[in-house]
């Protein structure tokens, strides 16, 4: 495998980095405080490409790919984890399971608007009894005529209120456990569908997250993505992309902790010299430049890989399992380094702390990710 990245890779990274400093990061601190996504800031990346990232260009994308994503979604994490969970789930967790598993009619009706940023996607998958376990979910889905009834309540939906476009999982059949599952595009104007109440967290706070609830929710048949029955092997195959997403996200808020914990440490003067001239600094620094360094070869890793088209699972949970740890361990020791001050407001690495945490837990918590990766491991 080549580590180099190519010079449109490089040219992309340096875009993100540019648009994430001049653009997101002034309005980081106000998204976390208001507990509110500043949606201007959605269309500004639609205009930058970014939400295209993954779309081939027939259908209205730029097709760079997943690196190219994984790259993006670095950069911007590094200065608001909100934004980029944001673009995210709207990249990766919408558009994939329409992407992979969609009909045309479904790529050239849904494709376009969500790479050009019109619309917005979300993906329900989880309900209020059914996170780990989301094999066992229960909301139903029930045929009638060219429709399927929706009735249930899915639970900590990220972008729910801000979507239009929902790529939404429920129970065709009681019979099978996973095999009962199937998948389908739900459009926000539909009768039945409605957005409950939005969670107050602990971090991401900018990010939309809400409860979902149908009622009776008419959606047509042809909204079907994929057969009856496969839908929770669509949504585990879209979990194996968007776990490289979050390893990227935890990788942008690990280098952002790394980032301020350097400049600060020159800065900061006790004892009569800068907290960085003590080895106790830095080891800690030492620590997380290795460990930033292996995540990021992890991560990048199983972007070329979904890239290449080459199986990505484990590589994927393997990448977001270690880069949560890293962000969470250069968190505390970035908290650490600033003493006091990083224990306040004053100071993003607070922000970074409590964002840091939501990386060992959405999209499969770290525990699931080790059930992945030991049953790649022994598998026959
Ligand atoms: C901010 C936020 C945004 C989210 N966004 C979305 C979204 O957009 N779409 C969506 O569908 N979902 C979303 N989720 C849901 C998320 O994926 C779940 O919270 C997660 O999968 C864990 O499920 P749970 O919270 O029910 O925890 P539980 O499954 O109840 O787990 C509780 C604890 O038990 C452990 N555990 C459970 N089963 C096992 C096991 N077999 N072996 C070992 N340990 C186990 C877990 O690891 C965890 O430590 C979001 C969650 C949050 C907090």
């Amino acid at each position: 495998m080549d580590f180099e990245l190519t010079e449109e890779h490089k040219l992309i990274q340096q875009t993100a980095r540019d648009f994430a400093d001049q653009k997101i990061k002034p309005l980081a601190a106000k998204m976390d405080k208001e507990e509110k996504f500043e949606l201007s800031l959605f269309q500004q990346m639609a205009e930058m490409g970014f939400t295209g990232t993954v779309i081939p260009e027939e259908y209205g994308g730029n097709g760079a790919g997943n690196l190219a994503l994984c790259l993006i979604l670095e950069q911007i994490n590094r200065v608001c984890a909100s934004t980029g969970v944001t673009l995210s789930v709207d990249c990766s967790l919408f558009s994939g399971p329409v992407r992979y598993f969609g009909n045309e009619e479904q790529k050239k009706k849904y494709l376009p608007d969500i790479a050009g940023g019109r619309k917005i996607g979300a993906y329900a998958l989880t309900e209020p009894d059914y996170g780990s376990d989301a094999g066992g979910l229960q909301m139903s889905a029930v045929r009638d005529g060219d429709d399927y009834v929706l009735n249930g309540t899915k639970a900590w939906i990220t972008n729910g209120s801000i979507a239009e476009l929902f790529i939404v999982f429920a129970r065709t059949s009681k019979e099978h456990k996973t095999r009962g599952i199937s998948a389908f595009i739900v459009e926000k104007k539909t009768e039945g569908f409605s957005v409950g109440k939005l969670e107050h967290k602990l971090g991401i706070r900018g990010s939309d997250t809400v409860q979902l609830s149908f009622e009776n929710a008419r959606v047509p048949a042809e909204n079907r993505v994929g057969e009856e029955g496969i839908g929770f092997k669509i949504a585990m195959h879209t979990l194996d992309g968007g776990r490289i997403g979050i390893a990227s996200q935890a990788l942008g808020i690990a280098q952002a902790c790394l980032d301020d914990s350097i400049r600060y440490a020159k800065e900061r003067i006790q004892f009569g010299k800068p907290i960085a001239d003590m080895q106790a600094i830095q080891f800690m620094i030492a620590d997380m430049a290795m460990e930033i360094d292996a995540a990021r070869l992890l991560t990048y890793r199983a972007a070329q890989l979904k890239d290449e088209g080459k199986p990505h699972s484990k590589e994927g949970s393997m990448a977001k399992l270690f880069a949560s740890i890293v962000s969470n361990k250069a968190a505390d020791n970035a908290v650490q380094i600033h003493g006091g001050a990083g224990y306040t407001k004053e100071f993003p690495v607070e922000r970074y702390f409590r964002d840091a945490k939501i990386t060992e837990i959405y999209e499969g918590t770290s525990e699931v990710q080790r059930i992945v990766i030991s049953r790649h491991m022994l598998a026959d």
